[in-house]
């Protein structure tokens, strides 16, 4: 899913300002390094024990979480255990895996493929993970041979299996946000009712800050510090953006992202950014690659909320 690598999108940072400026005095803050990116936790209205022992928890969780989904480095898992096995080959996966590629390819059917959770051979190919990014995009040949078939992970029973070896697991669009919802549940198991959990821009609020609601960011996908809108939110509200900005190279004057069109295997470009509000941070995860890759899917649910930046920069609708 992720490298363990340093990345620091600049929207983590400009959410992470505008959060310490409305930090009041009962806030307990606190960073880690989780699934390739800053993670930030706010909790508030809580004394300071209380708030770090949760904080610790939530951390613990996402860790696991991350341990569990992810298809890099030299940990073994199921997943990438999955995508070694010979096709037509039935698999138990975890509960936890299965849960969340269920979901995942409801996505996949109601977006008419735009999501597609079996891309981990081509995102491998095009090396989006490494540290450095590739400087060049892999040949067009490269590509088409590793384009997986459409719809290529299967139930059998109770367990899965790959139609092809080109369908390898791939949860970098949506375990994110699981991994966001796990953390705002232990939060909640620790008697933490008012709190934000911010993943690099990707976030689940829970209650207020306290007596205002929470106030979040949204980053403009072409100024750095730029914002499109500010939203004042409480309750249990769930945002995440998929933008362009986040790993991506420059060849020969053009963006190539990672982000990828199931179709043709290469970098979606009809959006700048996509920025989803959904009932969980899973949903929204999983919604906003969706949908940058199709704007205008078969099927979205009417719970799925979105703002986006088109190609030309154009803004188109709005979350509240
Ligand atoms: P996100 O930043 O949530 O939009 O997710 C992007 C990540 O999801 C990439 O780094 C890949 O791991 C994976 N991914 C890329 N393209 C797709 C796609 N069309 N459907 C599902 N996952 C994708
Ligand atoms: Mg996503």
């Amino acid at each position: 899913m992720y490298s363990p690598l340093l990345r620091l999108p600049r929207s983590l940072l400009f959410t992470l300002l505008l959060l310490t400026a409305c930090s009041g005095p009962s806030d307990v803050h606190e960073t880690r390094f989780l699934m390739g990116t800053l993670v930030d936790y706010t909790v508030s209205g809580v004394d300071q024990d209380k708030a770090e022992q949760a904080i610790s928890a939530a951390a613990d969780e996402m860790q696991r979480i991350e341990d569990t989904f992810t298809i890099y480095g030299d940990q073994p898992n199921a997943v990438k255990a999955f995508n070694k096995e010979p096709p037509n080959t039935p698999v138990t996966l975890p509960d936890e895996v299965s849960y969340v590629l269920g979901i995942a390819l409801h996505v996949q059917q109601q977006s008419g493929g735009a999501f597609d959770p079996a891309l981990g051979g081509l995102n491998l190919l095009w090396g989006f993970s490494l540290d450095p990014p590739p400087a060049s995009p892999p040949s067009a040949d490269a590509i088409r041979a590793a384009v997986p078939p459409s719809h290529c992970i299967r139930r059998s029973g109770a367990q899965w299996l790959r139609t092809d070896r080109r369908c390898q697991l791939d949860f970098g669009g949506i375990a994110k946000g699981y991994a966001i919802d796990r953390g705002i549940e232990v939060l909640r198991q620790h008697g933490i009712t008012n709190a934000i959990i911010n993943a690099g821009g990707d976030l689940r609020l829970i209650g207020s800050h306290g007596k205002r609601p929470w106030r979040i960011g949204i980053r403009d996908p072409r100024k750095p510090g730029g914002v499109l809108a500010e939203l004042d939110l409480k309750g249990d509200k769930s945002i995440v953006t998929s933008g362009d900005y986040e790993r991506f190279f420059i060849y020969q004057g053009k963006r190539y992202h990672h982000i990828l069109s199931p179709k043709t295997g290469w970098p979606a470009m009809q959006n700048q950014s996509t920025t989803v509000m959904a009932p969980s941070a899973m949903l929204a995860d999983a919604w906003s690659t969706a949908l940058f890759v199709n704007a205008t899917p078969p099927e979205r649910p009417s719970s799925v909320l979105l703002m986006r930046v088109d190609k030309a920069g154009h803004i188109h609708g709005k979350l509240q």
